[in-house]
């Protein structure tokens, strides 16, 4: 999908409105729409990358979780946990083919995961 056409591409350069949490020049994190904890924050690479599959340079990768974990203490749930999931492809329950990692905390949560 060229990143035009891309929702993810259009909030992490601010074209799309979202409530950002934190940024840097490679990276975005923004407040889910439809939270499903009482933290549920969207990091993504600013620039478009499918999927994990699609994900082939460490640097970035490590940047990703690095983020995930940054955003994680700035809404003060690094100490009492929280959960960092990347959705991948039909089966795993990925709607927006645009790589991000979803960060949620703020309850307990469960395992297995739906
Ligand atoms: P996925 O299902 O691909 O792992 O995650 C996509 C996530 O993006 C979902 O949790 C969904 O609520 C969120 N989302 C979809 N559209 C928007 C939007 O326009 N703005 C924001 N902030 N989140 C969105
Ligand atoms: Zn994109």
């Amino acid at each position: 999908m060229p990143a035009r056409d891309c929702l993810f591409c259009r909030i992490g350069s601010g074209q799309i409105p979202s409530k950002v949490v934190l940024q840097d020049d490679e990276m975005f994190a923004f407040e889910d729409i439809n939270p499903q904890a009482p933290v549920h924050v969207l990091v993504i690479p600013k620039r478009h990358i499918g999927g994990l599959n699609d994900a082939g340079e460490r640097a970035l990768l490590g940047r990703l979780l690095e983020t995930a974990a940054l955003v994680a203490k700035k809404k003060g749930i690094a100490e009492s946990g929280y959960r960092v999931v990347a959705n991948t492809g039909r089966e795993g329950g990925q709607t927006v083919f645009h790589l991000h990692v979803h960060v949620l905390g703020g309850r307990q949560m469960t395992w297995p995961p739906g």
